[in-house]
């Protein structure tokens, strides 16, 4: 008894040299964790291609074949030249080089694994993953597993067979001290295999069935307990009566809604019904809102606040930047000057003349709605009755940022509004927000034009600079962007974007009339403010900047948007960035211009916003092309759930089906009293599922 937590040490054939290894490289320190380390691949033996066959279509190919020769072309590149009964083809390398020379011996058989593609007429595997060719696959069924491994194990003598060696020695010693956490009734409605036949056909499947019930069983327990817990916690707050109730839509709102100059979308109407269901509910809404760049949050916002304000209560909004702030400021008095209700603009830059009168009328109630900064929860601010707080682009703002506003509310917490523009997928929003209720808004504004995006090498410059100068005569704006660059982990986007300033400049002359602003990071922010506000209104024909713009400001005006090394942005930052222009009447362009080492899979990423404009497809597929990480196998080591077997990308629907069956587990017993639920009830309270600060961006 007592096995699982036992060392790995004392496996067979490991000893504390490979365990010290094997715990630096995998972290993993116990057989139970051992067990729980799965391949992440198989190596069938039945499917491995000619090399006469192989074609550059296919999407991977495993082919076993023999070394002829080995060529080290520079330190940085290696040719190796294998061959089967059929064929010859080349296998190359630009990184491990020593360790695949040294391994790679002419003569010698391996099987390797890859994607094919022709290269100057030959066919090559870049990188291809090598296995032994197995002694005899008969003595383990056909498929072999292949775990996540790295350059030192390989080195330290922790090859795949030792790994499958003390997977199997690990499996008799403590499989049959693992306990069952899913009920059998559970189990029996989602066609779930035992946990023990699950645990041994991972690592040793006995077919391919095997092997696809093992695989099924292990995701779902994963995505179960992730989702169970989460709703778990959701459930606990909802039950709790603990919001502020406001019954009535109001007449401010009505007053505002049939002034406004057009008519909401479908979107923009569903997301306010759900809002205002929330708060006429009685408990604490927290509602994230995901909506594209433009698709119109900020009218969803004030209608949000305006139902606060008929009801009797404060509403303030919240800006990452003092310009966004100042924007929300002008567009919002805009729409509620049908209401009469007051609006009140307080930031970090507000005088202290200012702030006298604002303070006092927050603390009377005589100021309906406030909107600004982090000074508004930074400062003494005290409201009479604060009943929503909205917060926009939230990923600026902390948790302890959030919890401060709960203390500014009259003794109740006031309901949370977090909008985004951050499209993120379904499933990751699901089990990332899994706490909070999550609305879409995933139609346009009618009258909106695409975008045009090109992607051009820096050849092309003088014929952008053309067709910039075009624009400008047009009386359009540009955005030239560049990327934050760091070097030794310090911030070094300056030199760059001065660079690239100087290079506008000189592109643009004063002397022709050109006027070009510069906004970056290392600016004090009332320089910053006032180079932004040219932009802004007009008197700046160009803005130089870092990302520092990626968040919200508005410049209908503005056509075009140049993004240089564009490669070193991810998706989803350049589709933010996209979302600056295509705000006003004018047809507008993107221009992704490339470094000219920009590597294949940076360049499939251009390629994919060239390709479309769809802020959730983008997001999706960068979950998908999001690389492994630094262990071959993992694949999602960019993301900030740790998902040991399941993939948000690909298990959409498996993550459907746990969330549902652990809705029907906690609406029959809410809190997991009842004797059948005992199971669920041990797993949950492993440390793993202590999730209290899960969502990152919140
Ligand atoms: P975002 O979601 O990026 O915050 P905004 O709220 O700033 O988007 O809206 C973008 C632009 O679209 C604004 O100029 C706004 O006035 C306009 N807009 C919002 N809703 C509609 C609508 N239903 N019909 C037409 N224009 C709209
Ligand atoms: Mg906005």
């Amino acid at each position: 008894m007592g096995e699982l937590k036992n060392d790995i040490q004392f496996l067979p054939g490991v000893g504390p040299k490979r365990s010290a290894l094997i715990k630096r490289e995998l972290g993993i320190n116990t057989l139970e964790e051992l067990i729980h380390f799965y391949p992440f691949r198989y190596i069938d033996r039945s499917s491995i291609t000619p090399i006469a066959s192989v074609s550059p279509d296919l999407a991977y190919v495993q082919v076993q074949g023999r070394v002829v020769s080995r060529n080290l072309i520079n330190i940085k590149h290696l040719s190796v030249m294998v061959e089967d009964s059929t064929g010859r083809m080349e296998m190359v390398f630009f990184k491990g080089v020593k360790w695949s020379y040294d391994k790679l011996e002419p003569g010698r058989e391996f099987i390797f694994f890859g994607k094919p593609q022709l290269f100057n007429g030959r066919m090559n595997i870049v990188h291809p993953e090598i296995d032994a060719p197995q002694e005899n696959p008969q003595a383990r069924g056909t498929l072999t597993g292949v775990y996540p491994s790295t350059e030192k194990l390989k080195s330290g003598g922790v090859t795949g067979k030792v790994m499958c060696k003390m997977q199997h020695a690990a499996l008799a010693l403590c499989l049959g001290e693992v306990q069952e956490n899913i009920p059998e009734s559970i189990r029996r409605m989602h066609g779930l295999c035992p946990l023990h036949y699950a645990l041994q056909n991972i690592h040793f499947p006995s077919d391919m069935k095997a092997l696809e019930l093992a695989t099924r069983r292990l995701k779902f327990e994963e995505l179960f307990f992730l989702q169970l817990s989460l709703l778990k916690q959701r459930y606990v707050r909802s039950r709790a009566e603990n919001g502020i109730r406001m019954p009535l839509v109001g007449s401010p709102f009505h007053a505002c809604y049939n002034a406004l100059p057009y008519a909401l979308t479908g979107a923009q109407q569903r997301v306010i019904k759900e809002i205002r269901s929330d708060l006429a509910g009685g408990s604490q809404m927290n509602r994230l809102l995901q909506g594209d760049v433009g698709s119109g949050k900020t009218m969803v916002a004030v209608l949000s606040c305006l139902i606060a304000v008929g009801n009797g209560y404060q509403a303030c909004i919240m800006a990452p930047t003092e310009v966004l702030a100042q924007q929300h400021f002008a567009n919002i008095r805009k729409y509620l000057e049908p209401t009469g209700i007051q609006c009140a603009l307080l930031t970090g830059s507000t005088s202290r003349k200012d702030r006298r009168p604002l303070l006092e009328g927050l603390a009377d109630g005589s100021i309906s709605i406030v909107v600004g900064t982090h000074a508004l929860i930074e400062e003494p601010v005290l409201y009479k009755a604060l009943g929503l707080a909205v917060i926009d682009e939230q990923h600026r703002f902390g948790v302890g940022q959030r919890a401060a506003l709960w203390a500014k509310g009259p003794g109740v917490p006031p309901h949370i509004l977090v909008m985004t523009a951050t499209p993120i997928p379904r499933t990751l929003a699901m089990t990332l927000y899994g706490d909070l209720d999550v609305s879409i808004i995933d139609e346009m504004p009618p009258g909106r034009k695409p975008v045009q995006t090109m992607l051009i090498g820096e050849n092309r410059l003088p014929a952008m600079y053309r067709f910039m100068r075009e624009q400008i005569a047009l009386g359009r704006q540009a955005f030239v962007v560049y990327p934050m660059i760091f070097i030794n982990e310090k911030l070094e986007d300056v030199s760059n974007v001065e660079q690239g300033y100087e290079d506008i400049l000189k592109a643009f002359p004063l002397e022709e009339g050109y006027k070009v602003a510069i906004v970056h990071g290392q600016q004090a922010n009332d320089v910053k403010a006032f180079n932004m506000q040219a932009f802004v209104e007009g008197r700046a024909d160009i803005l130089v900047s870092t990302t520092v713009i990626e968040v919200g400001v508005d410049v209908p005006n503005a056509s075009v948007m140049v993004i240089r090394s564009a490669q070193r942005f991810g998706l989803s930052q350049l589709h933010q960035l996209r979302g600056r222009v295509g705000r006003g009447a004018e047809k507008s362009y993107c221009i992704l211009v490339k470094d000219p080492k920009t590597g294949h899979d940076a360049l499939q990423r251009l390629e994919l916003m060239c390709a479309t404009e769809d802020g959730f497809e983008i997001a999706e597929q960068d979950m998908k092309m999001r690389g492994p990480g630094d262990l071959e196998g993992t694949q999602q080591s960019g993301l900030p759930v740790s998902l040991n077997i399941a993939s948000l990308a690909r298990d959409g629907l498996l993550l459907e089906e746990a969330r549902h069956c652990a809705q029907g587990v906690l609406d029959n017993d809410p809190s997991l009293q009842k004797p059948e639920n005992m199971l669920l009830v041990r797993e949950l309270r492993k440390d793993k599922y202590d999730i209290k600060d899960y969502s990152k961006i919140s």
